[in-house]
């Protein structure tokens, strides 16, 4: 019988939020498969855990994960984690996983802490329709064609950003976007955990001042409902009498002049009948 792909959970930078079951998960499984092994071993010392670790990262992803698979379809049950938060959340593990489900194996998940939720949650902003736009591409096109396809989204955003690269990230926000609110979730669940909620304006100016230390993730409000144009009230007779032109009777051509217009049947029933 083939194996069990596990994606387990890991702190975001507190130990203390590993579960019993990610644990057991752990334990119990026939090896882990870690983006940075030396990174998993701090963590299975901590817990006096013993498995033998497998490399699963970004360079090497497509040939350890056939070999991976291999293994987990001769029977062998398997985790994956990676160095801190849900695997495949911006992290290598999306393509295992996509690659599991193409040699039909099973894969469940522990699930743990996540950078990008525990930030929304945080960060006081609309969270009921949200984007995670992950990180934003350094290379050049590909950030320009991000940033555009972003410009008119309603809903909050999430972004991660490492520290060395937060002020160009802000300041390419605040230039397509316009001023928006937004939280800078820093050092989630760490001592020095802090959530500046700011303005994409008033960010810029800080960081530009404070050098940022620590791992961030940006919240970013939606763009504003674009305002609706009020037609006016003589816009509006003039619909209706278009329609009284074209046959209609001066009730009905005020009933649809409303309905289009958004302005009120009698207003326009009014004017239309003290013109004739
Ligand atoms: N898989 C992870 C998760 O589930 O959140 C994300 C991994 S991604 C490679 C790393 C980024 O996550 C960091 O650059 C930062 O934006 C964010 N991040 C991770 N831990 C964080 C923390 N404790 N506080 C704030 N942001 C964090």
């Amino acid at each position: 019988m083939a194996g069990v792909l596990t994606l387990v959970g890991t702190p975001i930078g507190n130990l203390s939020d590993f579960s019993p079951r990610a644990v057991e998960a752990l334990e119990t499984c026939d090896f882990i498969a870690a983006e940075d092994t030396r990174v998993t071993m701090k963590l299975l010392t901590h817990f006096g855990i013993k498995k033998p670790l497998v490399s699963y990262h970004e360079h090497n992803k497509r040939a350890s994960g056939e070999a991976l698979c291999d293994r987990l379809e001769a029977g062998e049950n398997g985790v994956l984690v990676s160095d801190a938060g849900m695997p495949a959340i911006s992290d290598p593990g999306e393509d295992l996983v996509a690659l599991c489900y193409e040699r039909g194996i099973t894969v469940t998940a522990v699930p743990g802490p996540t950078a990008m939720a525990t930030a929304l949650a945080l960060s006081g902003l609309p969270v009921g329709r949200f984007t995670f736009e992950g990180f934003l591409s350094t290379a050049n096109r590909s950030r320009r064609e991000h940033l555009e396809s972003i410009k008119n989204e309603r809903r909050t955003m999430v972004f991660y950003e490492a520290p060395h690269k937060l002020i160009y990230t802000l300041e390419d926000l605040l230039n397509t976007l316009g001023d928006r609110r937004l939280a800078l979730a820093r050092e989630l669940t760490k001592l020095h955990e802090e959530v500046r909620r700011t303005t994409l304006t008033e960010a810029v100016a800080w960081y530009r001042e404070n050098p940022p230390r620590g791992e961030f993730v940006l919240v970013v409000e939606g763009a504003p409902e674009a305002a609706e144009r009020q037609v006016s009230a003589e816009e509006a007779v003039a619909l209706a009498r278009r329609y009284v032109a074209e046959g209609m009777s001066a009730s009905e051509a005020a009933k649809r002049a409303a309905a289009e217009s958004g302005r009120r049947k009698g207003e326009i029933y009014k004017q239309l009948t003290a013109e004739e």
